[in-house]
């Protein structure tokens, strides 16, 4: 019995892929498999699809070095679509753009709750390109105390704006905050996914009858 069993591919033996980042939940790509290429992706540990265009498989970044990591393999309800949630190496896209989904058609913002995770690797870059003009890259090179006194600051600017219930002093303290926190969780190379996993963990041991997952609100 093969793996892939309960998959349903089409005519052409194909499922159709989206590769969403793992760290940020940005969704990168969609692209086609068949069953060959989901072998190849357990087997290597990254993305391989089947190129249409080109009639063979396609290791995604074997030309640019922009893999994308399996972290995960997910089917969807019915089977019949993959989602890949993965570690990228680069810009999923050969635009160069960071996911294909670039263009905006309609509406606005949808992305922003993912932005706390994009922000983390903003971060790691400005602190790896050590430039002088980067208040991020100063601030980490001045040290974990140096962080740690800003993160306080912070802290207690939050906890004011929140005592006088002043709501717009409360989302720029709070940003400054979060922005803070996570330079902190840089400093001490504590990645945000291990923060936000202690925080699933509560969560999951809740005695408190839960909220369905999916459920409306
Ligand atoms: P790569 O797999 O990144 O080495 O790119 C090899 C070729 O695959 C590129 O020249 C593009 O033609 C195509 N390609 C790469 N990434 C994508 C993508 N996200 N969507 C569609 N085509 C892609
Ligand atoms: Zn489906
Ligand atoms: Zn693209
Ligand atoms: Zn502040």
């Amino acid at each position: 019995m093969s793996r892939w069993e309960g998959l349903i591919f089409d005519e052409r033996g194909l499922i159709p892929v989206v590769a969403q980042d793992a760290r940020t939940g940005r969704v990168l790509m969609v692209a086609w498999a068949n069953r060959e290429a989901l072998d190849a992706t357990l087997e290597t540990g990254q993305l391989t699809f089947y190129s249409r265009s080109r009639g063979q498989l396609w290791r995604k970044g074997e030309t640019s070095g922009n893999t994308l990591t399996l972290v995960e393999l997910k089917g969807d309800c019915d089977g019949d679509t993959l989602l890949a949630l993965v570690e990228p190496a680069g810009p999923a896209c050969h635009t160069g753009e960071e996911t294909c989904f670039f263009r905006s058609l309609a509406g606005e913002g949808g992305e922003t709750g993912l932005f706390l995770g994009r922000l983390e690797r903003i971060l790691a870059d400005r602190a790896a390109s050590g430039d002088p003009g980067s208040y991020t890259a100063r601030l980490l090179a001045a040290g974990t105390a140096r962080v740690a006194q800003k993160v306080g600051e912070e802290g207690v600017e939050t906890a004011l704006a929140t005592a006088l219930e002043d709501r717009e002093r409360f989302r720029e303290e709070a940003a400054d905050l979060l922005y803070h926190l996570l330079v902190a969780a840089r400093s001490l190379e504590v990645p945000l996914r291990d923060v936000l996993s202690v925080l699933e963990d509560r969560h999951r041991r809740s005695p408190r009858p839960q909220i369905r997952e999916g459920a409306p609100a």
